[in-house]
């Protein structure tokens, strides 16, 4: 059996030409099992960047699936817990978009995530038993949000928040961000940019999407300025075995990593990370199809780049004129119409 694991920096902000006259706050922070670069320009910057560390780390003292105090452990340990604000908060947000992504994207998915061992990185492809002992405790709507915070589970579930845990933490850094005096700001956790104010020159930031064909080179640069570029990918966490590869991405309608055509997922926003979390491994879920009817309902308000297999980059209207392909991949503008 052949084990291969990657975790990478997936999307990669592109600082080439930044005029660096002023002095950049910068801490590069490891939490939630990602490499965390923050960057702020401005007075204030050495003390937002401080701060936002902190912020992080606490976050993920609270969200972990891993640390055994956190919220989540404690809360999929006993079934039971009186949640914080934090977990309490994302919790909600996470079935709340499980809602509406008509279950697309699942917080309880926690033990089809174990039986694959994504969860402990020992990584195997589950019997179709243990899959479907797995499969029977997906379901949201068992999970009840009592008053004071108190969060009862159906029997032997459990929630993973890893789906928008890394989207939540970045709009709280950004919240922090803004409270500051920063002229410009970047943050990077993982697969999760926040950018704010431009670059130093004037120019919005370049974000290099990450092509998931060649991870070392992009397929395409965005250009935002403020706002949250997120992106889901299977190729950000999989495992091989006997020749076939295994990515971190789960159908909660099967059990198996989704496979619909799509190599990634970007979601964009300008005030809402969490959404942009929640939605990019929804819509990787959902497929191409599926995810341009869902941006194209309105019934969330975002802007989308799907990266599909045969080399297109479908990109949603309102990106329009900010997305630039590589070579490599083909420009597919989707409207509305
Ligand atoms: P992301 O990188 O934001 O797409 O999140 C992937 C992570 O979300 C996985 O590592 C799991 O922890 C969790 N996850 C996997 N599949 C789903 C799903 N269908 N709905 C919600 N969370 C999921
Ligand atoms: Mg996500």
């Amino acid at each position: 059996m052949k084990l291969r694991m990657m975790i990478g920096i997936w999307l990669v902000l592109l600082c080439a030409g930044c005029a660096q006259e002023e002095t950049a706050a910068t801490a590069e922070v490891y939490a939630m099992d990602t490499v965390m670069q923050l960057t702020a320009y401005g007075d204030d910057g050495q003390e937002a960047v401080n701060q936002a560390e902190k912020a992080i780390y606490a976050l993920e003292q609270s969200l972990s699936r891993t640390i055994e105090s956190s919220d989540v452990s404690q809360l999929n340990a006993n079934g039971q817990a009186v949640l914080g604000d934090t977990a309490l908060e994302v919790l909600t947000l996470a079935l709340d978009y499980g809602a509406l992504t008509q279950g697309a994207f699942s917080c309880t998915i926690a033990p089809v995530m174990d039986a694959w061992g994504f969860t402990t990185d020992v990584f195997q492809v589950p019997s179709q038993a243990d899959l479907d002992t797995a499969m029977a405790l997906l379901d949201d709507s068992q999970v009840d949000m009592g008053f004071d915070g108190v969060v009862t589970l159906g029997d032997g579930q459990s929630i993973d928040l890893g789906g928008i845990a890394k989207g939540y933490t970045s709009e709280m850094v950004a919240e922090m961000f803004q409270s500051y005096n920063l002229d410009h700001a970047m943050v990077s956790l993982g697969g999760n940019v926040y950018v704010q104010g431009g670059r130093t020159d004037g120019d919005p930031w370049r974000i290099g999407v990450q092509d998931p064909q060649n991870i070392s080179t992009y397929a395409g640069i965005l250009t935002l300025s403020d706002g949250f570029a997120i992106t889901s990918g299977g190729y950000q966490r999989f495992f091989e075995e006997q020749g076939t590869t295994y990515h971190h991405i789960i159908d909660p309608s099967t059990g198996y990593p989704a496979q619909t055509g799509l190599l990634s997922v970007t979601v964009v926003s300008p005030d809402n990370g969490t959404l942009c979390d929640a939605l990019s491994t929804a819509l990787f879920v959902m497929g191409e199809d599926k995810a341009i009817d869902f941006w194209r309902s309105g019934v969330a308000d975002f802007e989308m780049i799907l990266l599909t297999d045969d080399n297109r980059a479908i990109v949603s209207q309102g990106l329009d004129g900010q997305f630039t392909v590589e070579e490599g991949y083909t420009y597919a503008l989707c409207t509305k119409g």
